[in-house]
């Protein structure tokens, strides 16, 4: 038994109580929808949600959901230290990781990228886990708990995503990316052309904006769209670090990785968040990492730059590069 089985009761929990249109939904989807996640026990296989159409069930690999809490611990604490840095010193450019935080913080990100590629290995010794409850006595702790209620929310959006599919009936679009994928596997000179994938691409996108509007709602106060417009770009960039390498981001049956980031980032813009440019500039700073791996460094962000220009251009060197 992985960690993550300590929380998946609250993340099941989350999916179907998030708030009351999302209860409504599942009411409506009753004895339609399996009612329960399935969690695929098997570590050698690492896949993220999916809906099994003939049982409208919803799959999930645990080795998945290991990595999903490994990447968002990452991720809250390194941007939560690098704004308490800027605000402290805004000439600062770069984060030392030296605090137990920030320590923990990688060694969870380089888990996180084992468990995309290779053997199963389990949770590393003495680094915190999403076994981890009760009062928080220190820093890494308080993040463990927070990156616990981010967890529950991304697994939400993944799943709603997935429900979505469902709920606007995409059996066709499902079929057609069945029949092209067995097609691409007989004949590997075979390339599938836009306008053979367009349809499936529009269900993808479709299923993407169904969830982001049943998470971040226009009339909901801004504390509640906050949390869950953190928890739905934790899930959707968590996507651009699951692939082994930037050419990963290039999908034939989904919008490109990063592209379904910016969208999102768009969509809570929309919402009317008053904090929403946080969001575009905690897109930019993740995936800056990425390009940063790949041997790309881009001059660095500073505070009195428009985030939403930077994540563009962040955006725009993915796409030189995919
Ligand atoms: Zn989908």
């Amino acid at each position: 038994m992985t960690p993550i089985r300590f929380i998946t009761g609250n993340m099941e929990s989350k999916y179907f109580h998030i708030n009351k249109e999302v209860e409504a939904l599942h009411m409506l989807l009753k004895g339609k929808m399996q009612e329960s996640i399935c969690v695929d026990p098997d570590l050698a296989l690492f896949y993220g949600p999916k809906v099994l159409m003939a049982k409208n069930q919803i799959i999930v690999s645990e080795r998945f959901l290991n990595f999903l809490w490994a990447f968002i611990y990452f991720a809250f604490t390194y941007q939560e230290k690098a704004n308490e840095l800027l605000t402290k010193n805004s000439q600062a450019t770069v984060l030392p990781m030296t605090s137990p935080e920030l320590k923990s913080a990688l060694e969870l990100l380089k888990y996180a990228k084992q468990l995309t590629r290779g053997a199963f290995l389990p949770w590393p010794n003495g680094i915190i886990s999403p076994g981890f409850n009760g009062s928080p006595s220190n820093d890494v702790e308080d993040f463990a708990l927070k990156t616990n209620g981010l967890f529950s929310t991304a697994t939400t959006c993944f799943f709603l995503h997935e429900l979505a599919h469902v709920y606007l009936d995409h059996r066709e679009e499902a079929q057609l990316q069945a029949d092209l994928k067995a097609r691409m596997m007989k004949d590997p000179r075979f390339e599938a052309t836009q306008g053979m994938v367009a349809p499936i691409i529009a269900s993808e996108t479709a299923a993407d904006n169904f969830t982001i509007d049943y998470l971040i709602r226009q009339y909901d106060d801004d504390k509640i769209k906050l949390n869950n417009a953190y928890g739905v770009i934790c899930a959707y960039v968590s996507l651009t670090f699951s692939v082994r390498s930037l050419g990963g981001m290039k999908q034939i049956f989904h919008p490109n990785l990063h592209d379904r980031v910016l969208r999102v980032v768009q969509r809570i813009d929309e919402s009317g968040l008053k904090e929403s440019g946080y969001f575009a500039h905690f897109a930019s700073q993740t995936l800056m990492l990425l390009l940063d791996q790949a041997g790309v460094a881009l001059a660095s962000y500073d505070a009195g730059r428009d985030e939403y220009a930077f994540l563009l251009q962040v955006m725009e060197e993915i796409d030189k590069r995919i």
